[in-house]
């Protein structure tokens, strides 16, 4: 149990236009920040004022990127109270990442009870419609001020809150999507399966190039044999092909095993859906669709929940996947899950964290 300092702030910050939220470009009242050093662990836990941080130039995150994070929502439901979704997936995954990067960990029930502490402090934030939610950012960064190559000793945890609007506003739109062949989001051994700012720093140029394109996202395929499918941008994705519903299997390690992924696959079994983790090369995926056997495809992550792929680009082969239109699965997957997220439907799973 950690025992949270709270300093309530004196000059609330404007508030914005709650019909123009877009994503993560506003910032709460508040913010939670707790200190490791070696003699003391995970010390002096608290909230304060949101605002700049302090720190010294030669602090390590600046220089060698040890830096990591997560990513989840605080949802309002019809009745006005708050609640969270699979919040220990999240902190499992933070403490995984923490293990690559050589962070120490953090105790779960304590990570939790931070991140319930600073909604709660700041719940007044959290948005009213269907769809926009109060965005959770956790992240770690290293503070020892010195440039040399080693783990740092100290460490600065903080979690940031910002106020964000539905993903969709205009009903779910399918996207297109280019295959990346040229660079690679990662490889076996690396980080893939961490969630660390250096990963996104590594993709920025294969998302660069796609925009160029018109592309929303990049197709990343494997490091090594250049043709087995990882990740759509910073999502997970699956494709369904002649009624079965296929997403890349985690065991390389190159994947980041989304919280989205992992309810994907738990209700598509609750519901008697095929459902297969396995390597799925990109030239399986053009056979299907080749032969008509290519049903529906789509990204999974926190932010979109389900994003379908109405085209898909390899070079100058071109796929119209279901019409340019959400399928049915994907369409089944995105309403049981937003329904529990926004309390619409009962929490038949187990899936949700009361705030209030
Ligand atoms: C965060 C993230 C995901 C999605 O994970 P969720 O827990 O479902 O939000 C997928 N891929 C990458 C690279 C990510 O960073």
């Amino acid at each position: 149990m950690l025992n949270i300092r709270i300093e309530k702030t004196t000059s609330p910050r404007v508030r914005p236009d709650y019909s123009k939220l877009g994503f993560g470009k506003h910032f709460t009242d508040h913010m939670f920040l707790m200190n490791y050093s070696p003699e003391k662990g995970w010390h002096d836990a608290r909230i304060v004022p949101y605002g700049p941080l302090s720190l010294d130039p030669s602090a390590m995150v600046f220089h060698y990127a040890q830096e990591l994070f997560e990513g989840l929502k605080a949802y309002r439901r019809e009745d006005g109270g708050i609640q969270l979704f699979r919040p220990d997936k999240n902190i499992e995954r933070m403490n995984n990442t923490c293990d690559r990067l050589c962070v120490p960990r953090i105790a779960p029930e304590d990570a939790l009870q931070a991140i319930k502490a600073v909604v709660e402090v700041d719940k007044d934030w959290v948005p009213h419609e269907f769809g926009t939610s109060l965005y959770i950012r956790p992240f770690i960064i290293a503070t020892d001020e010195f440039l040399g190559v080693h783990p740092s000793h100290s460490y600065l945890f903080c979690i940031i809150l910002s106020p964000s609007g539905a993903y969709y506003e205009a009903g779910i739109n399918p996207v297109k999507i280019g295959v990346e062949r040229e660079y690679v989001r990662c490889v076996k051994g690396g980080t893939g399966m961490s969630k660390c700012g250096g990963n996104y720093a590594a993709s920025l140029i294969g998302q660069q190039k796609a925009e160029e394109k018109g592309y929303a996202q990049v197709l990343w395929l494997d490091g090594i044999h250049r043709k087995y499918i990882d990740e759509v941008g910073a999502m997970n994705v699956f494709f369904v092909i002649d009624g079965v519903v296929i997403t890349p299997d985690l065991s390389d390690g190159s994947i980041l095993p989304g919280v989205t992924r992992d309810s994907c696959i738990a209700l598509l079994k609750h519901w008697g859906i095929p459902v297969e983790e396995r390597k799925i090369s990109i030239d399986e995926v053009i056979g299907a669709y080749k032969n008509g056997t290519l049903d529906e495809a789509f990204g999974s992550g926190t932010a979109a929940v389900i994003s379908p792929i109405g085209e898909l680009y390899d070079g100058d082969t071109k796929m119209v996947i279901n019409n340019n239109e959400i399928g049915n699965i994907s369409k089944h997957l995105y309403d049981a899950i937003t329904g529990m997220q926004w309390g619409k439907f009962p929490d038949s799973m187990g899936w949700i964290e009361k705030i209030d």
